[in-house]
């Protein structure tokens, strides 16, 4: 474990805001997320090394659907990927793009079918891999020539980097000056995680080691030379299933687990009929409810996550 700084602003000053244990990883200790005296960000403080970060990205973290779920996500997926497509084509209907964190390149294998030409960076072996059957160039890396990207994305995936903050100085580089970045991340701020705290999906300690709010990830983008052109709040991609398993998680003895099931076709095992027992009637409960409650939260600019665009301030 070490300690660290402040990302945004430097300071050593920080006190502990909430703690909690990692969902399924391979320890059962508590981890401390701090919280700057200075700037208010968010983040995991003391923290796992790289080494010791590695046994928390187990292989089924990055997915493993049993043949059912699969037929079911497929077109979520796609429905999903439309959605993102049309959050970049506010700004750009066609070029080069980048995806950093791209996973098994699911996403940018769709925009490719819409066009685009299409690049990922992924750091998980079974990604890279599942990107080459798909024939999709992956690096693992940010290593591309200057102002080559029109649009850079990070679905998920700032958040769980380790320094944010000279990841955010390399995208500026391989960034088009007229070119828009687009992160979607969690939202510390939101109402799911002041209601719920630990129960909340989107804490997952600790792979989020950095917990951003609108105001952190602007100042964040700012000292990395980006000005936010806009910070929107509903997501329908995560949003309403992020309420609803994070009520769950109150309740069900696995935590995450309906999660775990549809995404990875491996949960604990422990308990398993109950954990199912409990969580079925719980979806068909709370499934609408989760929807339209998630709404109103992101109206109040307090959903489960935010996407922030931004572009470079040259
Ligand atoms: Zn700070």
């Amino acid at each position: 474990m070490k300690h660290v700084k402040c990302e945004i602003c430097g300071s050593d000053d920080s006190k502990p805001f909430c703690s909690a244990k990692c969902p399924d990883g391979p320890v059962r200790e508590n981890f401390v997320i701090n919280k700057c005296e200075i700037c208010g960000f968010v983040f995991v403080n003391p923290r796992p090394d790289k080494d010791e970060m590695k046994p928390f990205y187990f292989d089924e973290y990055y997915g493993k659907p049993s043949w059912i779920m699969k037929r079911v996500s497929n077109s979520a997926v796609s429905f999903f990927s439309f959605l993102r497509k049309r959050r970049i084509h506010k700004y750009k209907k066609a070029g080069k793009i980048l995806d950093i964190g791209c996973g098994d390149g699911t996403f940018l294998n769709y925009m490719r079918a819409c066009d685009w030409k299409v690049f990922g960076v992924e750091t998980s072996e079974s990604g890279c891999g599942r990107c080459e059957k798909k024939k999709i160039n992956v690096s693992k890396d940010i290593t591309f020539q200057s102002e080559y990207f029109d649009i850079i994305t990070l679905w998920q995936s700032l958040e769980h980097m380790e320094n944010p903050f000279g990841v955010l100085k390399e995208i500026h580089k391989v960034l088009a000056e007229d070119g828009v970045l687009i992160i979607s991340a969690p939202n510390i701020n939101s109402m799911e995680y002041a209601i719920f705290d630990r129960f909340w999906f989107h804490l997952d300690l600790p792979r989020h080691l950095h917990h951003f709010s609108g105001a952190t990830l602007k100042k964040l983008l700012q000292k990395s030379g980006f000005k936010v052109l806009e910070t929107e709040h509903c997501s329908f991609e995560y949003n309403p299933y992020g309420l609803m398993q994070t009520i769950m998680n109150t309740f069900t003895p696995e935590f995450n687990f309906f999660y775990k099931f549809a995404k990875r076709n491996k949960t604990q095992g422990k308990k398993f009929i109950l954990n199912m027992a409990v969580t079925l009637p719980a979806l068909i409960v709370f499934a609408i409810p989760a929807f339209f409650v998630s709404y109103i939260f992101s109206f109040f600019k307090r959903g489960g996550v935010i996407h922030v665009y931004a572009k470079k301030n040259s």
